[in-house]
């Protein structure tokens, strides 16, 4: 067999199906967060990014820099070992202390990232509780997806942030049976919440545990970052609260809040936790500054706010589509694939504006988006232009306006 022919092919297939990827080549300017280099062959340009989710610049701050490069001088670079042989630095100790009060949880368990954690937590969970079902929300991210396959349990999907539908699916499962319900808090593509309370309600009617994916809330919401359920006084309901250190946190890896029977588990059962390299040491001092600073500091989620709540002002102004959410997450509507992925393109090249288009399989055909994550250092110079861009464009492509 021909390999190389072979991917080629179906390469090809994708960029006929529209849905290649094409990376922006980014070299991001630390202290000047929004902006960024983009390469692109020969050239260089200078461009602001709309799409990232350093939600509040995180990765840029001063305290979390510098914690890092203390860590670094301290430690050198990497762990040197798995957890278990040689790896386990005391910033890896010291992190899980922090997210483990951070969402007021007995314990933490790192993974070197968000992926990780929703695989390996899900895919052990699952395989090793006897007989486990797990009811899975229709929109659950890839990696929670691919943990619940890989566990081989047993799988019940309910519609979308609906309570009803799950305690329906949950009355027709036997008693007995442990049964495990995975969802998110904020959606990444739709920027709605889930209904955190009510579900937790419905889980403890059945017996059933709550795994709740915080990864596009923690940082963000609750008076110290905690999340959704912070903010909705929740969280000692959740079973299992999972987040990133690479979004809001600015810096990198994922984790679990739980138990310490149950982090002990996973630290002990997990594949996926225990055969890796642990996170290099400098990598854990970051997230740990940058989960101290965020426990104590609003300005940026307020800052963070204030924009976000003008960026839609501004379109709903102009009658630019964007869906109504309670997050701060701005998916303006196109609706069409090849519109979308123009308007990203002409953004970038003409206005040096960065918004990857969001087109199917990410989203739905016929809902394809400009994702836009407004930040506390974008500047009202930089929604100014951002707006006028998007009305041009709009404009350019005939696209509708909504009538206020
Ligand atoms: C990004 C994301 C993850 C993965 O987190 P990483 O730290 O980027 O690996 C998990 N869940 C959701 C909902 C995400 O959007």
């Amino acid at each position: 067999m021909d390999f190389d022919a072979f991917f080629e092919q179906e390469l090809e297939r994708l960029r006929n199906d529209g849905n290649y990827r094409i990376f922006a080549d980014l070299e991001r300017h630390a202290g000047a967060f929004p902006r960024a280099t983009r390469y692109d062959g020969e050239n260089t340009q200078h461009v602001t990014v709309w799409c990232s989710n350093d939600y509040l610049g995180m990765g840029q701050n001063e305290t979390v820099r510098a914690a890092m490069h203390e860590a670094i001088e301290k430690c050198g670079t990497g762990a040197g070992g798995t957890r278990n042989i040689s790896g386990t630095n005391h910033y890896h100790i010291l992190l899980e202390r922090e997210l483990a009060d951070l969402h007021n949880k007995e314990a933490a368990l790192i993974f070197t990232s968000g992926y990780v954690s929703n695989w390996a937590t899900l895919g052990t969970l699952g395989a090793r509780l006897p007989n486990c079902v797990i009811l899975s929300d229709s929109l659950n991210h890839a990696s929670m997806i691919e943990g619940i396959r890989h566990s081989r349990a047993d799988k019940v999907i309910w519609n979308h942030n609906d309570v009803q539908d799950l305690d329906r699916k949950l009355s027709l499962i036997d008693p007995s049976r442990p049964k495990l319900i995975a969802f998110e808090s904020v959606y990444s593509m739709d920027g709605d919440i889930a209904p955190i309370k009510e579900i937790c309600d419905v889980a403890d009617k059945h017996g059933a545990m709550t795994y709740l994916d915080e990864v596009h809330a923690v940082g963000l919401y609750g008076p110290r970052g905690g999340g959704v359920a912070e903010r909705e006084g929740l969280m000692d309901r959740l079973t299992i609260i999972e987040g990133t250190l690479g979004k809001a946190f600015g810096v990198m890896g994922g984790y679990i809040a739980a138990s310490a029977a149950l982090c002990d588990y996973v630290r002990s059962f997990s594949s996926g936790f225990i055969f890796t390299t642990a996170l290099p040491p400098a990598i854990a001092a970051g997230a740990t500054a940058s989960i101290r600073h965020l426990k104590d500091s609003n300005e940026e989620r307020m800052a963070q706010r204030d924009r976000v709540a003008t960026v839609r002002a501004r379109f709903d102004a102009l009658g630019i589509p964007h869906m109504p959410n309670p997050s701060h997450i701005i998916p303006v509507m196109v609706g069409d694939p090849t519109k979308c992925r123009w308007i990203s393109d002409v953004l970038l090249d003409t206005y040096g504006i960065y918004i990857q288009p969001i087109n199917y399989p990410t989203v739905p055909k016929g809902t394809e988006r400009l994702r836009i994550t407004p930040s506390p250092l974008h500047s009202d110079d930089d929604v100014d232009h951002l707006v006028r861009a998007i009305n041009d464009l709009w404009s350019q492509c005939a696209l509708a306006r909504q009538v206020a």
